[in-house]
């Protein structure tokens, strides 16, 4: 009996172990085959390897008019930076907001004019004209030229990649165990309770202040920066996490 007990563990065990396998690999394999080449050129960052007790809270598809403002509030109460990867067509429409991060230092990454599906349907050639347009709003309002890309989707593919090294950019990715899907309606409790059990230095933590549900997303920030600062965290933009790293 004992035996069978123990077996019937060790099945479970491995049963686990490979479930899990194939989700990361699967995970990985979504993103792009070639995905942990580009990281180790760093032309793909999702992490970054720091002695210091450093995060990076990063924020998508926005401005929005009601949930960024509220984000901001929240950084500016503990004394965080954020990074924000904004859509143009949204800094043209809310300029003011764009003006307000670069005032109180925080970093304005591109995610594209429209936030078109960089798929295969469209060229290289049509994501860069969104990607330089972008480029060319955010330096006129912020002030700022971010080396920093995040593409809509997270899509990556080899032509798009080979484009971003010729330019110098870097492509922004996240810290995947940390991607909580905050857009997907999830309360803040649970945005925050599961990035604050997962927290480690030099993670890219991926957030949305531009979704319907931006709202649970500023409740989970302060949550966070509260939760985080409390614990010897630093709040700072990915450029300077970046910076931060070991050499
Ligand atoms: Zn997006």
């Amino acid at each position: 009996m004992i035996i069978f007990i123990h077996k019937k563990a060790v099945l479970l065990m491995f049963t686990g172990l490979i479930f899990v396998g194939i989700s990361w690999g699967a995970y990985n394999f979504a993103l792009h085959p070639h995905m942990h080449i580009w990281k180790n050129q760093k032309v793909v960052i999702t992490d970054v390897a720091t002695s210091e007790k450093m995060v990076a809270l990063t924020f998508d598809d926005g401005p929005h008019p009601d949930y960024t403002p509220l984000i901001l509030d929240v950084l500016k109460k503990y004394d965080a930076k954020g990074t924000f990867f904004v859509l143009g067509s949204r800094c043209e429409k809310y300029p003011d907001i764009i003006k307000r991060m670069a005032k109180e230092g925080h970093e304005v990454g591109n995610h594209s004019y429209s936030h078109r599906n960089f798929s295969k349907k469209h060229s290289v050639d049509t994501m860069f004209e969104e990607i330089h347009r972008t480029d060319d709003i955010i330096l006129r309002l912020a002030g700022q030229k971010s080396p920093l890309i995040r593409p809509p989707g997270g899509f990556l593919s080899d032509a798009f990649i080979a484009r971003i090294k010729n330019e110098k950019r870097t492509i922004a990715y996240w810290s995947y165990i940390q991607d909580t899907k905050d857009w997907k309606g999830k309360k803040a409790e649970a945005i925050a309770g599961h990035i604050v059990k997962n927290i480690k230095p030099g993670q890219i933590i991926i957030l949305h202040d531009g979704a319907d549900t931006g709202m649970e997303t500023a409740r989970a920030v302060n949550l966070i920066a509260d939760r985080l600062t409390r614990a010897g965290y630093q709040l700072v933009t990915v450029s300077e996490l970046i910076k931060s790293g070991n050499k």
